[in-house]
């Protein structure tokens, strides 16, 4: 009989490492799948009985958006605003959907026109998710350095857009307290405005074409008035619904 060396791996050993080895992954596979299953159940079940927003956080990646006079881009002012934004509706008891979370376009690096991706990619996560409503977070610009203040824009004819857009107006000098006399616009032209398959607005924050805005803007404490200004203009908007579908959610005025 063959002596054995001590030490020796056989094709025996290989053979139960090898078979140990897929049962784990096997285990572990089953296991990981169980928890998506959970969470997609969870999140399904959540999703039915909260009202659903959609925030959009405009531009990001290879499009900055506007540029301040300090260089500020408007694409991170954007989400960060939108990222407070939606903290504030998930802690108030809705449900958010957000378009984007991190500093990327949503085209393909293939795209022949990733504007136009960009949007259209917009759009659709939009429409599947057929959210209660939609705001669109930008900031704004102007040759002159003297504009201030954010504006609304909502899709001319669009008797709910309208109604957010100057819900969300009103709000915003009320918690900023900046004295904006600015009114909700009309428009026809932009992609957003025209596809959004529910009411929408599109959010222009403020002006970074202007010095003192755009200081403020960039500041935590700034971002975070205005993420409150969104929200509660979002809550009081759904009281006065007449289906009156914020009844699973909290009080009108968003706290922090
Ligand atoms: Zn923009």
């Amino acid at each position: 009989m063959k002596k054995e060396l001590p030490g020796t791996v056989l094709w025996k050993d290989y053979l139960h490492i090898t078979l140990l080895f897929v049962l784990c992954s096997v285990l572990l596979l089953t296991r990981k799948q169980a928890e998506e299953r959970f969470m997609e159940t969870f999140l399904e079940k959540e999703r039915e009985e909260k009202t659903v927003i959609v925030i959009d956080a405009g531009h990001g990646g290879e499009d900055p958006g506007k540029v301040g006079t300090a260089n500020t881009l408007e694409k991170e002012i954007n989400l960060s605003i939108a990222q407070k934004a939606a903290q504030l509706l998930s802690e108030n008891g809705f449900f958010v959907v957000m378009t984007r979370t991190e500093d990327k376009g949503l085209y393909s690096a293939s795209s022949q026109n990733k504007k136009r991706d960009d949007l259209a990619e917009r759009v659709r996560i939009i429409t599947e998710t057929a959210p209660a409503l939609t705001v669109s977070i930008h900031q704004n610009s102007y040759p002159t350095a003297a504009c201030k203040g954010a504006q609304m824009f909502y899709y001319k004819g669009s008797v709910e857009g309208e109604r957010l857009a100057r819900t969300l107006q009103s709000v915003f000098p009320e918690i900023l307290k900046d004295n904006n006399r600015r009114e909700a616009k009309a428009n026809s032209e932009y992609y957003l405005l025209r596809k959004a398959p529910c009411p929408i607005v599109i959010i222009e924050c403020g002006f970074l074409s202007t010095p003192e805005e755009e200081a403020l803007l960039v500041t935590e404490e700034y971002q975070q008035k205005v993420a409150q200004a969104i929200c509660t203009g979002i809550a009081r908007y759904l009281e006065q619904s007449p289906e009156g579908r914020i009844e699973n959610n909290g009080d009108k005025n968003c706290t922090n």
